[in-house]
């Protein structure tokens, strides 16, 4: 195992990460809201902890990540409540687009996808415990916790609470506070809305309580590593130290790792803006899930990404760019033999490309380590001087990529047929017919047929003829 380091969100640091139990790690990701389809801002989040499940699999250690989905929300409860139907059967279809969204997305399934609905024992037996510490009271049938009880609050986010004064009584969200900052563990029933009767009252839990009571549930007290969107480092993560914190007087999380922010013109992606795109809106324009993925992978989590269609074409031409080579590598006769010096390049790609991750999972620099070895291999080919030995080690390194950013088999278009996405050919935009014609004319430019006919059987192949014309320009039609 290398070095691996992590920005920990608690201590401002990037620190190396030492698992608490070696050779195994437990990870706990807040899950979307399940009231909607996520958003791919959302989607930047969940791809992040992807590519940092495979990595730390990568180097050998066990996962173990729990996933909530969360179905019990204010926002549920109301819609479900306007529409007459229960909790379960109104999430049921954003859970199943949620499950689907990440297979198109080639996620990994965390080891535990669970829901709030199934745990509110556990989260009962939690404002209990807080309750036997003092740390609750309860003021018109719900109950909240005492923040001045917790002194470690504001800690994660660094967040000055000054403002916000103790003892000020407020009204927030129609229930009753002593103090501002305090929040609610368990709210009392509403009219007409779903409840639970249990041994501290009736009503419906809290957000942050369903998360500290699940991760405790099934990782223990104390987590290696929490992770999830900055946007929930305050207060969401903050309450869940102080509650989890609060009832068991250990550290709750050794490692915070959050996400920025994918951003469209410079705000935030995000439902109440209106300003987002769900994987759906983009697969119906054409857009490939590999590039998706591609994009939202290959820009550092700690650093916010600028949404553009533009970006996103610019990471279908990555991927076209690995794909294309791996399928210059199977088709071009080389001469026997092999040379060392290719076989050292590509442990160095390796190694550049493990390190990167390793620092603080820099995708960037993971890709551009990638992204040379092609350039150098790709020249070695054109002079000749690549030989049939040499495949074996280049692939290897790019199957180590691909164990972390899976887009190197071409899955899109089964992948687009089974989410109802059109037949071959159909999911094909015409930019990105051009741009593939582009590729061609220029493998042709530099003599490179193997490239060249290669795009011109995938074109061929998702429905697109070419017809090569006279003055050396390309005309295509759909079949
Ligand atoms: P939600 O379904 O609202 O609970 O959000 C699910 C996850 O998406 C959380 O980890 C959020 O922090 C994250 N998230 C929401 N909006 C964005 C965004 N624009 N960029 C990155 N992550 C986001
Ligand atoms: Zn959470």
């Amino acid at each position: 195992m290398s070095e691996i380091r992590f920005q920990n969100t608690l201590t401002g640091r990037v620190e190396p990460f030492v698992p608490m139990r070696p050779g195994e790690v437990r990870i706990y990701t807040c899950g979307p809201t399940v009231y909607d389809y996520a958003h791919i801002g959302n989607f930047r989040t969940f791809v992040f902890q992807d590519v940092l499940r495979r990595f730390l699999e990568m180097e050998g250690l066990r996962v173990e990540q729990v996933m909530n989905l969360t179905d019990v929300d204010d926002r549920i409860i109301q819609n479900a409540a306007a529409a007459g139907i229960g909790i379960r059967e109104y999430t049921e279809k954003y859970v199943k687009a949620f499950l689907e969204d990440m297979g198109a997305l080639g996620m990994e399934r965390p080891e535990k996808i669970v829901r709030a609905t199934d745990h509110i024992e556990q989260m009962v037996e939690l404002v209990e415990r807080l309750a036997a510490k003092t740390f609750t009271y309860t003021s018109d049938g719900s109950i909240y916790y005492r923040i001045a009880k917790f002194p470690a609050y504001g800690r994660l986010s660094k967040i000055d609470l000054s403002g916000i004064q103790a003892g000020a009584r407020v009204e927030v969200d129609r229930y009753e506070k002593a103090d501002a900052r305090d929040f609610a563990l368990w709210k009392a029933p509403k009219p007409g809305e779903h409840f639970w009767e249990t041994r501290i009252g009736p009503g419906r839990p809290g957000w942050h309580l369903e998360c500290s009571a699940m991760s405790m549930h099934y990782l223990g007290e104390t987590l290696d590593i929490h992770t999830g969107g900055i946007d929930l480092a305050f207060p969401h993560h903050e309450n869940e130290i102080a509650q989890s914190e609060g009832a068991t007087g250990k550290p709750f999380v050794r490692y915070w790792l959050h996400a920025e922010h994918l951003l469209v013109d410079g705000e935030k992606m995000s439902k109440s803006l209106g300003n987002f795109y769900t994987l759906r809106d983009l697969f119906s324009k054409g857009h490939k899930p590999s590039s998706i993925r591609y994009l939202l992978a290959s820009v550092p989590y700690r650093r916010q990404l600028n949404f553009t269609m533009e970006g996103l074409q610019q990471a279908a031409s990555s991927v076209e760019r690995l794909r294309n080579f791996v399928a210059r590598l199977a088709a071009e006769k080389f001469l026997p033999g092999e040379t060392p010096a290719m076989a050292d390049r590509a442990a160095r790609a390796i190694s550049q490309f493990e390190s990167g991750l390793g620092d603080d999972l820099n995708t960037a620099q993971a890709l551009a380590a990638v992204f040379d070895l092609v350039r150098d291999a790709n020249t070695a080919m054109d002079r000749g001087e690549f030989r049939a030995g040499d495949a074996a080690p280049v692939l290897g390194a790019l199957a180590r990529f691909d164990r972390i950013f899976a887009v190197l088999e071409d899955q899109d278009a089964a992948k687009l047929r089974a989410l109802g996405y059109g037949g071959a050919g159909a999911e094909l935009a015409d930019g990105d017919v051009e741009r593939m014609i582009a590729e061609r004319q220029a493998a042709r430019a530099r003599r490179d047929f193997t490239a060249s006919d290669h795009v011109r059987q995938e074109l061929l192949e998702r429905g697109i003829i070419l017809e090569d014309m006279r003055d050396g320009t390309v005309r295509w039609k759909r079949k």
